[in-house]
């Protein structure tokens, strides 16, 4: 019988396939899961799906206690030094035995905008989708995928406002097939990247800890017009709060860096490009590619639905603290 061959293994290979994908997965954001009688395997909060082949990054839950804690609104305990993905009752109220969660940069594009539904409708006819308005992870989240799968059963994809994907079936090769079927009719092709006015940038740099970045598409963020406009009205979904602050501080030459961040990772230095911080991390490295991956294929007309500012503070609450501690580990950026 078709899926009863999926193990652990597949889940963990399938994992590796879409963390290694920048455009599906950044730093520890993402998670997948295999339900497996009434033992839940879902990836550690903070782990990197990237390296499910090297490192230990799935959680083993009871499924019934896990239901139970949801029901109760009680938080659930580890049981082991690994912390189940803040995402667990999602993917344990799902019916299906394989969860993926991803943040598709393709899927975010259009599910920031205030016309998702038409626009999605439109590119998703015929598969089993849903949309879920914008939710805060964790039970919140959970209890508005639970109410959506229950009304409808056959759900598989649901597109998360303001967040990601999620794709679910009953092994790991339709799962991974139904996730770039999906990919496949939301991509969009990106703005080019924009060129960076490297004299400029590697003036301001001097004598700062600010570094000119070796990657294009990052420029985009300050010297395309359309981008910069896009990312100066707000924030479009949690992980960039999260990870890049609540607004990219902007380097204007009249005040120099003393009202500046020191520690953001990044600065925009208007019509040049962007400057990053000599300490940024590999998860805040990661997260800021795939945020200028976003924001580069959201079309200059798009009506945008930003997070609202309850929202950006509720994110950036103790959950929000914890998560971005743990998939840093401080680990600094290696040098190119
Ligand atoms: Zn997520």
């Amino acid at each position: 019988m078709k899926g009863t061959a999926t193990t652990l293994d597949s889940l963990l290979d399938l994992s590796v396939r879409i963390g290694r994908n920048p455009l599906l997965v950044q730093a520890s954001s993402g998670n997948t899961s295999l339900k497996i009688d009434d033992t839940l395997w879902i990836k550690a909060s903070g782990k990197w799906l990237a390296y499910a082949d090297h490192e230990e990054i799935l959680v083993p839950v009871d499924l019934p206690e896990c239901l139970e804690c949801l029901r109760t609104s009680r938080s659930l305990t580890a049981k082991t030094d690994l912390r189940p993905s803040i995402e667990t009752f999602m993917h344990a109220i799902l019916p299906q035995r394989v969860v993926v969660h991803v943040h598709s940069v393709n899927t975010i594009a259009w599910a920031v905008r205030f016309d998702a539904t038409s626009q999605l409708s439109e590119r998703l006819d015929g598969l089993r989708w849903q949309w879920i308005p914008y939710t805060l992870s964790g039970m919140p989240l959970a209890r508005v995928i639970c109410a959506a799968s229950v009304n409808h059963p056959e759900t598989d994809i649901f597109v998360l406002g303001n967040h990601g994907l999620v794709v679910c079936g009953e092994d790991c090769d339709a799962v991974e097939a139904l996730l770039f079927e999906v990919e496949r009719r939301l991509a969009i092709r990106p703005r080019p990247a924009a060129d960076p006015k490297p004299g400029v940038l590697e003036r301001v740099a001097r004598s700062s800890h600010w570094r000119l970045p070796d990657a294009d598409v990052l420029h985009t963020l300050g010297a395309d017009t359309i981008s910069r406009r896009i990312v100066d009205r707000g924030v479009l979904y949690p992980c960039q709060a999260i990870f890049l602050g609540a607004a990219l501080p902007h380097f204007a030459s009249s005040k120099g860096f003393s009202e500046i961040d020191g520690t953001s990772p990044v600065v925009v230095v208007e019509g040049s490009g962007v400057l990053t911080n000599e300490n940024i991390t590999a998860a805040e490295w990661a997260m800021l590619n795939g945020f200028a991956e976003v924001v580069r294929r959201i079309d200059t007309c798009a009506p945008i639905r930003y997070l609202t500012d309850q929202e950006v503070n509720n994110v950036l609450g103790e959950n929000g603290y914890h998560y971005r501690m743990s998939a840093d580990n401080q680990v600094r950026r290696s040098a190119p």
